[in-house]
């Protein structure tokens, strides 16, 4: 069979892939440090001349007013299924240097697991994706499904010009489905899908009452204080058992399928180390949830931050002029930004005390994303890691955002498959990145897999409601 022919290959090239990997990762592709300019082009030809060697003639870089992205693709046939691959290879800084126990660009690999800088975030996985092509491609000549690749070089600095780039690029990149590998397992050998993240929304609110501070002992008492008025502003904001209580905010919420309930209840997760985790002195929220529930498939208002008046050294006896209030709220997918952010607006504007003026700066907001679990690419990456790790998938989301994810659902209309392979605890954007070659192995045999499962699904399952 076909497939067990590129797994033997990748089987059988360990060694290589080592090396090459090494030369990779010694490339400092730091993208937000101007003197290591040159160092990311270096690492973005140095990913498309493998892609070349892999089979993939088409590679290329493509400019943007930033450092440059790497795009490639391999049409096979164009009623099968096509699969859109992106990662990134630039690298976060390194600093503080002393703290690494080998150089961050000296790949070292010490039982089995590789340190260096990128190692895990994302260069390893990157390439990890990239051998996988290349078996199918040394071994059979061609590949089960239809595949474009786009890795870019500002990931770690915001993917300044990304969005941008795919708004231009639409036909070029379009495809069923993406593939990301830069995210973690749920934990050691726990692989997981992760199929759902929350969005963000963004508002700040200044209340004003007196042109200036004024002294408390000739005015207290006798005008609204802006800090007690937001004050109770942010108390309204939420019930005592933690819900929110705002009208509409919940509107499109989901609840979650007795699918995702089983599969979150299966997972691993310890609360009581969670909260460890967080040093307070219990968790709260949502009674009706659970805490990765809450996590999840929640949406939150937090406040970020508040200030007002006189907060430095001694007293000093005023009422405030002014106060402020950063707030964000954590979206699931279904939920309109901008109706949550009319709901918050109209929330704040009903509930503010009189006696001051309320002002209003609405931010950006972006959805929550979600790929149906019932979606075939979904389906081909639980058989491919069953396969692999013996056991089954774990279905995970994530609590947090990103933002490509949201470009390829809103410009490109295709849902995301977050299928990465490193480990929580692999120290990304800290000293000491590492990842381990297991599941870097196995990671790649567990892609080169997925192909195989999607390739032998009808297109057609890609293009109906699912999407
Ligand atoms: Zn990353």
């Amino acid at each position: 069979m076909a497939h067990e022919l590129a797994l033997q290959y990748l089987r059988s090239h360990h060694d290589q892939y080592l090396t090459d990997l090494t030369e990779f990762l010694s490339i400092a592709s730091i993208s937000s440090l101007t003197q290591h300019q040159k160092d990311v082009r270096t690492a973005a030809q140095w990913l498309r001349d493998r892609l070349i060697r892999a089979g993939m003639p088409n590679a290329h870089l493509d400019e943007t007013p930033g450092h440059p992205v790497v795009v490639g693709s391999l049409i096979v046939d164009p009623n099968r299924p096509t699969v859109l691959i992106y990662g990134h290879y630039d690298v976060q800084p390194v600093d503080p240097l002393e703290k690494w126990v080998h150089p961050p660009f000296e790949p070292t690999v010490i039982d089995d697991i590789l340190y260096a800088r990128g190692s895990s975030d994302d260069k390893g996985q990157v390439y990890m994706q990239l051998v996988a092509l290349e078996a199918w491609l040394k071994t059979s000549g061609s590949l089960p499904v239809n595949v474009k690749v786009l890795f870019e070089g500002e990931e770690e600095i915001g993917s300044l010009h990304l969005s941008d780039y795919i708004k231009s690029h639409q036909e070029d990149l379009r495809a069923d489905f993406a593939v990301i590998s830069d995210t973690p397992m749920f934990a050691a050998e726990v692989p997981a899908i992760c199929y759902g993240l929350r969005g963000l929304a963004a508002i700040e609110v200044s209340l004003t009452g007196p042109f200036q501070d004024l002294h408390s002992g000739v005015y207290g008492g006798t005008v609204m204080n802006p800090a007690h008025a937001l004050a109770g502003l942010i108390a309204s904001l939420h019930n005592a058992d933690g819900t929110v209580n705002i009208k509409g905010f919940y509107d499109g919420v989901e609840r979650l399928t007795e699918k995702e309930q089983q599969a979150f209840q299966a997972l691993p997760f310890d609360s009581e180390a969670f909260l460890a985790s967080t040093g307070s002195p219990m968790l709260f929220g949502d009674p009706h949830f659970t805490p990765l529930e809450r996590i999840w498939a929640q949406p939150t208002v937090e406040v970020n931050g508040m200030w007002s008046g006189f907060i430095g050294e001694g007293r000093k006896t005023i009422v405030p002029a002014e106060a402020h209030a950063k707030i964000t709220c954590r979206l699931v997918p279904n939920q309109d930004p901008h109706h949550v952010l009319d709901m918050v607006e109209a929330h704040l504007k009903a509930h503010c005390p009189t006696g001051v003026r309320l002002h209003i700066e609405r931010g950006e907001g972006d959805p929550g994303t979600k790929t149906p679990l019932n979606h075939p690419s979904v389906l081909a990456a639980e058989q491919a890691i069953e396969d692999i790790y013996h056991q089954k998938a774990a279905y995970i989301r994530m609590g947090g955002s990103i933002p490509v994810v949201v470009t390829f659902q809103e410009v490109l209309n295709m849902p995301t498959l977050l299928l990465g392979f490193a480990l929580p605890d692999e120290n990304f954007h800290a000293p000491n990145e590492h990842f381990h070659l297991n599941n870097f192995y196995r990671g790649a045999e567990t892609l080169a897999l997925l192909w195989n499962y999607v390739g032998e699904k009808d297109a057609l399952a890609f293009r109906g409601d699912n999407r």
